[in-house]
């Protein structure tokens, strides 16, 4: 690989006081890395963050042959930087770009230029509680035809964007509405990988259990309308009778690296996660008989979610006030004290920048 070259800008942004709406707002510099076939990966550069010129063309405006991660810089009392397992996203984009049918990144020069890129743009990091700076990689096919194939071209961007506290005020639960008309992925399909043609799948189920008073829907098996999935940007878990549950990974669920965290974090307290089959039934049935303790989503965006309402068909379910001794609640904590680096990190998920 090439050495990465560094064009810094000369016209500095002011940094807003607040940060506005998730991902309104973006730093002075980006990160962007050229693929062609025969010559492979190429040209890494950080550069002033421009808008850039589309062939009208391109692959990824008419096939959709794209991948992206989403990932957290955060900065500690101390003002040192760290990251939240970020081999991990970089490991995970390149297993969705095996299913797009596009080429391998080196995950440790990507994750040197991206240290480099956080490095220059430190000063965008929010530092009020819960606040950090967003990190987004993404792929996309830039060659210019109409055939149906792979491109042989392609251009990887990292683009940052200062975001503020998931929740100002403390953890509050989500009203969820469980989906029975539409699906969002079936086994076989693209359902693991991240890429936004999922993302294009879901928009309408989101947008009408918005209409609904809803923040987002609940995804069942994309064949029965049976088994429970994921929500829309999160995995779920539920507690039920004392057993923490989450769906097994199938094929079409997204493997969230938060997911992976809270099964690791609550073997080591020692306690159980059962990864299997759960029918939305299942859930219902245990809610009836009173034994539906707890559910929550996780991912990036919010750590973890707590379920206040879960909705299926004509069956409204209200979960029990969120206790502070809560597994949820507890697993928040835990987790988000860990990447401020508030919490010693005995599982060696946390990478300061040097
Ligand atoms: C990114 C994502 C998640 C959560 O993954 P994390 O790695 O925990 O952020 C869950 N579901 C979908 C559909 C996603 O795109």
């Amino acid at each position: 690989m090439q050495e990465l070259k560094i064009i810094k800008s000369t016209t500095l942004k002011d940094k807003p006081e607040q940060v506005g709406d998730f991902g309104t707002i973006f730093t002075d510099h980006m990160f962007v890395l050229d693929y062609e076939e025969g010559k492979g990966w190429h040209n890494p550069v950080i550069e002033p963050y421009q808008p850039m010129l589309v062939d009208p063309a391109s692959a990824i405006l008419h096939y959709g042959q794209g991948i992206f991660e989403g990932m957290k810089a955060y900065k500690t009392n101390d003002g040192l930087v760290q990251l939240f397992r970020p081999r991990d996203n970089f490991l995970r984009l390149n297993r969705s770009a095996e299913r797009l049918c596009i080429p391998q990144i080196d995950v440790d020069f990507v994750l040197e230029c991206l240290n480099k890129l956080i490095e220059l743009e430190s000063e965008w990091i929010p530092t009020k509680e819960g606040t950090s700076l967003y990190i987004r990689p993404y792929i996309v096919a830039t060659e210019s035809f109409l055939g149906v194939r792979p491109s042989h071209k392609y251009k990887l961007f990292i683009i940052l964007s200062p975001v503020g506290a998931y929740y100002p005020e403390g953890l509050k639960p989500v009203k969820i509405l469980v989906e029975d008309k539409f699906v969002r992925a079936v086994a076989g399909g693209l359902g693991e990988a991240k890429t936004m043609a999922n993302y294009a799948a879901s928009l309408l189920a989101a947008q009408e259990a918005k209409s609904k008073g809803f923040s987002q829907v609940l995804w069942l098996d994309g064949v029965n309308l049976k088994y429970v999935e994921e929500v829309g940007t999160m995995n779920i878990f539920f507690k039920i009778n004392g057993e923490i549950i989450t769906p097994a990974l199938n094929g079409s669920i997204l493997p969230g690296i938060t997911r992976d965290s809270v099964i690791k974090v609550l073997k080591s307290w020692g306690l159980t996660v059962n990864e299997r089959k759960i029918s939305i039934d299942e859930v219902v049935e245990a809610f009836d008989n009173e034994l539906l303790e707890e559910a929550f989503g996780t991912g990036t965006a919010a750590v973890i979610s707590p379920v206040g309402i879960l909705q299926y068909k004509d069956k409204k379910m209200e979960l029990k006030d969120f206790e502070s001794d809560s597994i949820a609640h507890k697993l928040y904590d835990f987790i988000t004290k860990l990447q401020y680096g508030k919490e010693n990190d005995t599982f060696d998920w946390i990478k300061s920048l040097s």
